[in-house]
């Protein structure tokens, strides 16, 4: 049997129906913003794998720090124990993370980081007895994939299966240009109608919606009313974070701090699974108590991993190399003047970009759903052309390692504009 075989005998993938699939492609190779399959075939990973690669695949400097890591101290339980690697991380990210923050918990994902987040919003006012059980989200939000997550989500096709067993979440519009006011009046008869926990939000882009993206200002508006009626905050950097908006964290750009931050994904450079979900003091203070009942039980038995602690503090240490914040800044400037080019083509309704991440609309006869034709049509053409993006609907959007090189990115661009012609 091919690899190939053996996969479609033996695995379930995530976001797949197997019935209609194509066949998935079996890598076996990464370096740099590369892939290569099994017969050799070149492809330029322009989204990161997921948005969880900025340094390169196989990046040794990451690799090195790992294997020394697993050959000193691989693994010891977070309860009751700690160790060097965890400390580490938690003083580097309050050296980096907006001040307020003062509490590093960790876990795997970002779908826990999240679940981890909305349980200490409930249960910060369970611990104060403040009856307060909705949390506010946004409209086509992603979150995750575990309950409180999903919950949370609003992109249907992922939750509709579980609809009507889901903690209490009420949803208001993304401050999108032109909507601004219509999301701050909605968040203001939210709270007014509901007694709310928190509310959690990925701020500046929505990736999972296809990378829509919205003003600092209207956000800090929106945290400034949560602050005035005692509702938590929490911002998801969970895609956002380290780097991906030309800012450390999307929240740098922002001038209201938030109570918590969850991140993922870039974590760990896209080595080993880990997350984490930070904290002002005060929400730790509400758990801070004689009476064992007050404490967050919550855990995973891979919490604080050294080796993951060991990746991700590598790959903090890459991303402010002063090559990498060069890195973004290329990009950057490379991802405006394709915008540039192409946003008044006759097939584009718009183009945006905020750092490294670029999203452009196409136009389409039909409607076109998250996983509809136009979708699958444009996601050959540009795994044929040896490019891997993967379109939201109609959207293409590009978020590349951070070392991919400019020769690689107008490949990319290139076969874009190709791909915006054969539509
Ligand atoms: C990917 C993502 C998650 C979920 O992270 P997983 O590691 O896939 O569980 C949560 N929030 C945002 C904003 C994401 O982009």
């Amino acid at each position: 049997m091919t690899l190939q075989e053996k996969d479609s005998q033996y695995l379930w993938h995530p976001y797949t129906q197997h019935k209609t699939a194509q066949t998935p492609i079996v890598i076996s190779r990464g370096e740099g913003a590369l892939l290569w399959d099994e017969n050799g075939k070149e492809y330029i990973d322009a989204i990161a794998s997921w948005w969880v690669n900025p340094f390169g695949h196989s990046n040794k400097f990451i690799a090195d720090a790992i294997y020394k890591q697993l050959t000193t101290l691989e693994h010891v339980l977070f309860g009751g124990f700690t160790h060097e690697p965890a400390i580490k991380v938690a003083e580097k990210l309050l050296e980096i993370l907006p001040k307020n923050q003062q509490k590093i918990f960790f876990s795997d994902n970002g779908s826990t980081a999240v679940e981890v987040a909305i349980k200490v919003a409930l249960q910060y006012f369970f611990n104060k007895n403040e009856k307060r059980t909705t949390i506010i989200a946004f409209e086509n939000a992603f979150h995750g994939d575990t309950f409180a997550a999903m919950a949370a989500s609003g992109i249907s096709f992922y939750t509709q299966a579980f609809q009507g067993m889901f903690i209490d979440v009420v949803r208001i519009p993304v401050p999108v240009k032109g909507q601004e006011q219509e999301s701050f009046e909605a968040l203001e008869n939210v709270i007014k109608s509901h007694n709310c926990a928190g509310f959690i939000f990925e701020p500046l882009v929505q990736g999972a919606a296809g990378m829509v993206m919205y003003e600092p200002e209207a956000l800090a508006k929106l945290i400034r009313i949560c602050k005035e009626n005692n509702v938590l905050t929490i911002a998801d950097e969970v895609m956002t974070g380290f780097g991906k908006t030309g800012k450390t964290f999307a929240m740098d750009y922002v001038s209201e701090e938030p109570h918590m931050i969850c991140l993922s994904k870039a974590l760990t450079g896209g080595t080993i699974p880990m997350a984490i979900t930070t904290f002002t003091s005060a929400v730790f203070e509400a758990f801070y108590d004689d009476d064992i009942n007050k404490a967050l039980f919550h855990g995973h038995t891979f919490t604080g991993n050294p080796t993951g602690c060991a990746a991700a503090l590598a790959s903090i240490g890459l991303l402010q190399t002063p090559e990498m914040q060069a890195n973004i800044k290329r990009i950057n400037a490379s991802h405006l003047l394709f915008q540039k080019k192409i946003e008044n083509h006759p097939k584009v309704i718009t183009a945006r970009t905020l750092g490294v991440i670029f999203a452009v609309e196409i136009k389409s006869d039909t409607t076109e759903s998250y996983y509809g034709s136009m979708r699958t049509k444009l996601y050959n053409f540009f795994i044929e052309k040896g490019v891997v993006l993967r379109p939201v609907g109609n959207i293409v959007y590009i978020l590349p390692p951070y070392v991919m090189t400019e020769e690689q990115l107008q490949k990319v661009y290139a076969t874009i504009e190709e791909a915006i012609e054969m539509v």
